[in-house]
């Protein structure tokens, strides 16, 4: 019997987001995806059989995204099989596919939708996504409000729309929003470095939109940024998590196991190989040790309040910053230097 490396980190997923499509035709100015991920996308017998593989491993929950994940003819047969396997599902989506038969669908299976909307109003989000965008992700929401499917809305944050921070809570409840999920918009793919918020700017953005969310009575996720809780208290409906040692995996739409779909190496082959034996492979790399357990903080990280919870941040962008994993998150107003 192989004997058990205790210094060798283990890797249980029980989330997946999973990119299963680069394909779209909205065509986003900070989309992350667009001119990544060449090879061919898996099919949907490989996609299947993955499924099955992850509820095998312990995976509990599925994120399908993309590109634009329903715009797959096999989109709802993939929901379904994963609904079935008893994964809970969400789905994130422009709107533009969304129709009365597959907003019903959507809400018999059970589906978190959430809708992409990047402004509170026509002027903003189609500066982003384009011209029609607008009254389509309108549109979406209505459907799928009137079919009774739960929805929440995403929005990523750049130099773009921030002027719309504090609004989009009260906006999106509108939209029917159980939740309203805000992210920084990453330097990868389409999205162009001059778009970027910087570490001062998110701060602000974060505390406008959550004094909003206050107002609004909705409930505000701060997705990718894991440093949220040096920044005061932001209310009690605010929620961000921990991302360094999360026992979340991301899936490219070739079939890759990534140590984050922003980053476009350090990845295990999930075409013909296991699902769970991959995520061992994977937690064996060195780039995967030194982005979740870096064992040798920053001093303003081991010296940070908030280190037990937020362990250096993201280090994704601290990759596209500063090309080192373990550094801190370039994002985190402590490490920027901009908090005492
Ligand atoms: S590494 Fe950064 S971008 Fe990737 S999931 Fe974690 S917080 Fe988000
Ligand atoms: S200083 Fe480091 S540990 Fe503290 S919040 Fe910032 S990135 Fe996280």
């Amino acid at each position: 019997m192989e004997e058990e490396d205790p210094e060798k980190p283990e890797f249980h997923p029980v989330h997946v987001n999973w990119l299963l499509t680069k394909a779209c035709s909205a065509g986003c100015r900070h989309c992350y995806i667009r001119g990544r991920f060449g090879g061919p996308e898996l099919g949907t017998g490989e996609a299947l059989a993955l499924l099955e593989e992850m509820a095998a491993a312990g995976v509990r929950s599925v994120c399908f995204t993309g590109g634009e994940f329903l715009a797959r003819p096999d989109a709802l047969a993939l929901a379904g099989a994963a609904v079935r396997l008893g994964l809970e599902v969400s789905v994130v989506t422009s709107g533009f596919p969304i129709t009365e038969e597959l907003a019903e669908s959507l809400a018999v299976l059970g589906a978190t939708t959430y809708l992409s909307v990047d402004g509170v109003g026509p002027e903003t989000h189609e500066r982003v996504r384009g011209p029609g965008s607008w009254e389509v992700v309108r549109r979406a929401a209505r459907l799928l409000a009137r079919a009774g499917a739960r929805v929440c809305t995403v929005t990523a944050l750049s130099r773009l729309n921030v002027a719309d921070a504090g609004r989009i809570p009260a906006a999106a409840g509108e939209f029917g929003a159980e939740v309203v999920c805000l992210l920084p918009a990453m330097p990868q793919g389409a999205m162009g470095r001059e778009l970027v918020l910087g570490a001062g700017e998110f701060a602000a953005v974060v505390r406008s939109a959550a004094k909003g969310a206050g107002a609004a009575g909705v409930e505000l996720h701060l997705w990718c940024a894991p440093f949220a809780g040096i920044l005061g208290d932001l209310g009690a409906g605010v929620r961000w998590w921990p991302c360094r040692g999360a026992p979340v995996a991301d899936i490219s739409p070739d079939g890759k196991l990534l140590l984050c779909d922003v980053l476009d190496f350090a990845f295990a082959d999930l075409r013909g190989g296991n699902f769970g034996e991959v995520c061992q492979e994977i937690a064996g790399m060195p780039e995967f040790a030194e982005a979740h357990f870096p064992v040798r903080p920053a001093e303003v990280c081991r010296k940070c309040p908030a280190w037990g919870e937020c362990r250096g941040g993201c280090f994704a962008r601290a990759y596209l910053d500063f090309g080192s994993l373990s550094v801190p998150d370039p994002l985190c107003p402590r490490a920027a230097g901009l908090l005492g």
